[in-house]
């Protein structure tokens, strides 16, 4: 039903603030920062607060299903039945002659819990293959398997209020000055209250973040290990450890002991590049600290050792103890707005649902029972950049993107645009034109846009909120779990014929209980009375979570945290030689999202910083004779980009930054980052490294 004021949840970043969305008469909408909740307290940054133009403006918008009839033949307006008749047959081919591993599909931490939901059920339950991926293997893939191993399920123990109950921060490798900047905000407002609080950022760059620290900490790419490690042998000497947490609640602390004590704080300093003055001083905020929280973000999380570098840091809040308490834990951010929702509903190749194990026979066989089919598949599905090399291959022969665009996000992007011009048949369902990825589409599906449909998504801290529809979509676009039901039922399978996403909401709901994150007594209704709640909410009065673990009991089998020690404490990306010397670092900007198909429609969005460029330090600059303001190329094994040079003290030397925002559409594909970024990725994680490429850099002579 439409009103003319609704209260919901940005659509951006996995902070979550809550807006107020008003509507006039023309149903032109206005959107403010909400008062009265709990993230926010009424503020918004930059790209919250611009909203409105964004759902105002329809003017790039998808409006009716697109086809085309061969790869030959330019795309044309089709009707909903026959655009759905096609998904259907050409889906039962391919399965029919290839079986269900031929396709896949690829869906995005911006998806509504109960879209995530509806896919996975579609993709594990019923098509009987676990090739569902999303873009959140990009960001937090990392994270999730550096808590599954640490704490025994992938579960964020902290609340947004222990910010203020904390005493020290370290913040790695994240910005959220400018990625999260209402959390960041909160942790600012915190310090001015507060000036004994101390921050510490481990970043490569002076970011905005690092600039408003105690203590910046600017280390070499890809040496992290090395400098928490470093870290905790400094607290291990000086006794700033909690004993008594390590003997009662943790396990395999003699193995850690045994690597921390491996490598003397002067060979850390030197393999960082860190002061080892500075690295004792670090260890001294955390240790005689009564609050620590980490946070950290893609800086650790999208790196060939990313869940090592996880470990190395979770174990600093074991060391200390600093976990399950007030203004203490482990704190990964998450980029994306239902990142966590995904993750609750198996919305990985390698996960399933409601946190059950899929390597688990027993947890497989209760899922496929719940969803009334024989058996859920055993075998891991493609992740993010394997499926975009199983299309390029054959192996994969149709893909369905759901609301993200890899043309433009994936590492190696020329190697993924041509992935998808050899499938066999691409499905993309988005919004906007805007998205690259849209160009590639055999079949284009118009869905309705945030305010459009109504649903429920998870924040950073465990936070689920509901989000009301408050807007018709325009032409014919319909929501994506419309979409997806639809293709289900049309495919001939049971339990995809529901009157409403409630209905979808209170089947997983149910799923949940009895898990960890049991979640069966909320409905809809308590959501839009009581407003959000944080999982777990296990019992009818239940008014939700706000910390894990208070009780010191972990969901390992020995309810004991564990000490991971990691594998391998050096970077196993390409290191630099002659011919690529310099390391590339992509990352964000302050006002821009993701590829910019919704930000980049805001003009005032662009005067921050309106273009791409290269960040270069100026002793390289000096080296590689680039003046400010000069065109480069920028070469990496994978492919090339050409921007203007921004010489700046804010990089270290040896390091070039390039925001990844932008792509083809908006100019040439010459300023999209991941031209040079590769695909290698974690091994346990799958996630790829995008702040660690080798690259040469010179200034651009036209031929
Ligand atoms: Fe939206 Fe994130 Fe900004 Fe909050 S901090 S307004 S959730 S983009």
């Amino acid at each position: 039903m439409m009103t003319e004021e609704v209260k919901t949840t940005c659509s951006y970043c996995g902070v979550g603030c809550g807006i107020i969305v008003k509507k006039d008469a023309q149903n032109r909408i206005t959107v403010e920062g909400d008062k009265d909740h709990p993230v926010n307290r009424g503020m918004l940054c930059s790209k919250g607060m611009n909203l409105h133009y964004v759902a105002n403006d329809i003017s790039d918008r998808i409006m009716y299903p697109e086809m085309r009839w061969s790869k030959s033949h330019p795309r044309e307006r089709v009707s909903w039945k026959n655009a759905m008749e096609r998904a259907v047959s050409v889906f039962k081919s391919i399965i029919k002659k290839h079986g269900p591993d031929s396709v896949g599909f690829y869906v995005s931490g911006q998806c509504l819990t109960e879209e995530y939901y509806i896919a996975n059920k579609l993709t594990k339950g019923f098509i009987g293959t676990n090739n569902i991926d999303t873009n959140s293997r990009l960001c937090m893939s990392s994270a999730v398997v550096g808590y599954k191993k640490t704490f025994g399920e992938d579960s964020v123990p902290i609340a947004y209020d222990d910010i203020e109950l904390a005493d020290c921060f370290l913040i790695a490798g994240a910005n959220p000055a400018w990625c999260h900047p209402i959390l960041f905000r909160r942790i600012e407002q915190h310090k001015e209250k507060n000036p004994e609080v101390k921050i510490i950022v481990v970043d490569p760059r002076k970011t905005d973040s690092a600039n408003f620290a105690d203590l910046h900490l600017q280390i070499i790419p890809g040496t992290d290990i090395v400098l928490y490690n470093a870290i905790g042998r400094r607290l291990l000497e000086r006794g700033l450890i909690d004993y008594n947490f390590i003997k009662e609640h943790t396990e395999n602390y003699q193995k850690y002991k045994e690597q921390i004590l491996s490598l003397s704080l002067k060979k850390a300093s030197k393999i960082c590049g860190v002061p080892e003055n500075d690295i004792k001083k670090a260890a001294d905020m955390i240790g005689l600290s009564n609050g620590y929280i980490s946070m950290w973000a893609m800086g650790l999380n999208q790196s060939v050792i990313g869940t090592d570098k996880n470990f190395a840091l979770l174990n600093l809040s074991l060391i200390t103890g600093q976990v399950g308490k007030p203004g203490s834990g482990p704190f990964s951010l998450t980029g994306q707005p239902n990142a966590m929702g995904g993750r609750e509903v198996g919305g990985m190749a390698n996960l399933l649902a409601v946190h059950k194990n899929l390597f688990n026979e027993t947890h497989r066989k209760e899922v496929a029972q719940f969803w009334g089919v024989n058996s859920i598949s055993g075998k891991v599905g493609y992740t993010a950049t394997e499926m975009f090399d199983a299309l390029e291959k054959g192996k994969l022969k149709a893909i369905w993107v759901v609301c993200t665009n890899p043309m433009v996000s994936m590492p190696n992007a020329r190697k993924i645009e041509k992935a998808l011009k050899n499938a066999k048949f691409v499905i993309v369902q988005d919004i906007s034109h805007a998205s690259d990825t849209s160009k590639m589409a055999d079949l284009l599906l118009p869905a309705a846009g945030w305010l459009e449909k109504d649903g429920t998504m998870t924040n950073s801290e465990r936070r689920i909120s509901y989000l009301p529809k408050a807007l018709n979509a325009p032409g014919e676009a319909r929501p994506d779990v419309e979409i997806l039901c639809d293709f289900a039922s049309k495919m001939g399978y049971r339990g995809f014929n529901y009157n409403s996403t409630e209905e979808i909401y209170r089947e997983y709901c149910s799923m949940t209980k009895g898990t960890n994150i049991d979640i069966s007594f909320l409905n809809y209704d308590r959501l839009k009375n009581e407003g959000t709640i944080q999982w777990p909410v296990s019992e009818y009065r239940h008014k939700g979570t706000q910390r894990l673990f208070e009780d010191r009991k972990f969901y390992t089998p020995t309810q004991k945290a564990i000490f991971n020690v990691p594998y391998s404490t050096e970077n196993a990306s390409i290191p630099t030689d002659a011919m690529h010397p310099l390391i590339l670092t992509t990352g964000r900007i302050r006002d821009q999202w993701h590829t910019m198909t919704k930000t980049g429609k805001v003009s005032r969005l662009h005067t921050h910083y309106p273009s791409p460029v290269i960040e270069i330090n100026p002793v390289d600059a000096y080296l590689y004779h680039i003046k400010n303001g000069d065109i480069t190329e920028v070469k990496s094994r994978m492919g090339t980009v050409r921007l203007r040079a921004k010489v700046t003290d804010s990089v270290r030397e040896g390091v070039i930054f390039i925001p990844m925002h932008w792509g083809k559409v908006l100019k040439s594909d010459l300023n999209r980052a991941n031209n040079l970024t590769n695909t290698i990725v974690d091994p346990q994680s799958k996630e790829p490294d995008f702040k660690f490429t080798v690259v040469s850099v010179s200034k651009y002579k036209k031929e």
